[in-house]
This record gives structure tokens, C-alpha cells and sequence, in this order.
């Protein structure tokens, strides 16, 4: 597992088309200059790491491509030591990213092999979530609520109720909605009964599914 000065490179390239496409946040930006995307593939895919593309990981799943992972964290306004859910942890790539942030990260997979591969995996290259779950994301994670924010990384097809009720005020959920394809969601708490909706355009997702496997 090595991080050489060509990835790095390559990262800073990538750093750019992020930057050309509309990305603006500094910080976000920053913690995809730093994480090595390759680590988080599977070897044979090395390659296209640092395209700005979706890729196959392990279960069928895939890691998110660089755009929408960066769309997605800089619509959740992160600051130092938020608490932050995940629902979708995957390759955990999102999940380096929010920490790369200084987000305490509460993270929840669904997939069995993926929550083995990547609870061994973050640790080893220096990623320490608050909490990696193999749960149903559908539920959200009341005992550790609130949350000041919470973001979805699979088509939901409809906006589950608990996490909405697992914001803090202000809190916000970015959750893409939608069967085929999905509309990236963002609710922001207003107040205990009171949330602000925006849509932002269309994207795709692999399914939220029910229940664990
Ligand atoms: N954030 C990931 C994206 C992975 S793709 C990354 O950066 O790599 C979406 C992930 O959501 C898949 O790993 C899938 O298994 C998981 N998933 C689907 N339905 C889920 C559910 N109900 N609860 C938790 N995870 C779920």
C-alpha cells in the first residue's frame, strides 16, 4: 500500500477538475488532495482512481465518484468536531473524508463483507471513525442522536423518518432521493417540527436497501 509523488500528482489533477465542475469549499477540497483514492479500490482499478468516476468495490457496491462525495460533504458545512452520521460506508472513502474534516464520524453499513473489509482497512492507513456499525441505515443511530449532520450515500427511495428526528436544530441531511435516479436532497432543521428543503439537481445511486445482509 503506497502513496507516491505520481498519486499525489494525480490527486492535485483531480483536486482541479473538482474545482472546474463548481466545487468551491477549501477544506473539502483539501482532504480529497490528501486521502490516497487508490488505497480504496481494489488493485486492478488503480488506474482510475483519480478519474472523476464512480467505481465497482467489493459486494457490487460502489465508491461514490469524487464529484458527488464532494457535492454531497461541502452541502453538509462540516466544522471541527461535529457529530456526523453516514449511512453507506462502503470502500469508507467518504467516511476519510468527513474525518479529514474534524467530524467525529458514526458510520453504518448494511453489507457484511464491505463492514469487515473496511473496519480493518480505515485504521490501517490512519482513519479512526467514532463508530463503524453493520446496521440498517434506514434506522439511523438514535442512542447516539443528535446529530449536526447526517448524509445518505445510497438512492434512498423515499426520506426515512428517524433521521430527519436524529438532526440537532440547524442540523442538516444531504439524502438523494429517487428510484432510477435520484434528486440530491438537503433538509436543514429549522426547529423541532420545522425543516427547510432544497433540490439540487439529479443523481445516481446504488440502492438503499432494507435491512441488513
Ligand atoms: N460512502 C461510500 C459509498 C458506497 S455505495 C463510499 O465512499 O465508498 C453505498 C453503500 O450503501 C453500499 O456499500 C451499500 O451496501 C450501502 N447501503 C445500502 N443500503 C443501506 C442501508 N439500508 N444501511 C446501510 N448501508 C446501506
Amino acid at each position: 500500500m503506497k502513496d507516491t509523488f505520481k498519486h499525489k500528482g494525480m490527486r492535485q489533477q483531480l483536486v482541479e477538475v473538482l474545482k472546474s465542475k463548481g466545487i468551491k469549499d477549501q477544506n473539502v477540497l483539501a482532504a480529497i488532495g490528501k486521502i490516497p483514492r487508490h488505497l480504496f479500490m481494489d488493485s486492478g482499478f488503480i488506474d482510475h482512481a483519480y478519474q472523476d468516476k464512480a467505481f465497482p468495490i467489493a459486494a457490487d457496491q460502489t465508491i461514490s465518484q469524487p464529484y458527488t462525495v464532494a457535492f454531497q460533504t461541502e452541502l453538509l458545512e462540516v466544522k471541527r468536531g461535529d457529530k456526523v452520521l453516514e449511512i453507506g460506508t462502503g470502500s469508507g472513502y467518504q467516511t476519510a473524508v468527513l474525518l479529514e474534516l474534524g467530524a467525529k464520524v458514526y458510520s453504518i453499513e448494511r453489507q457484511q463483507e464491505l463492514f469487515k473489509k473496511t473496519s480493518k482497512f480505515l485504521p490501517k492507513i490512519g482513519y479512526r471513525a467514532k463508530k463503524l456499525i453493520f446496521g440498517d441505515g434506514y434506522k439511523g443511530l438514535p442512542e447516539e442522536a443528535p446529530f449536526n449532520s447526517i448524509i445518505v450515500t445510497a438512492g434512498a427511495p423515499f426520506v426515512p423518518k428517524p433521521l430527519l428526528s436524529q438532526l440537532a436544530i440547524g442540523g442538516r441531511l444531504v439524502i438523494p432521493v429517487g428510484e432510477d435516479v435520484q434528486i440530491m436532497t438537503l433538509f436543514i432543521r429549522k426547529g423541532p417540527k420545522e425543516f427547510e428543503k432544497h433540490e439540487l439537481g439529479e443523481f445516481r445511486f446504488v440502492p438503499l436497501l432494507e435491512d441488513k445482509n
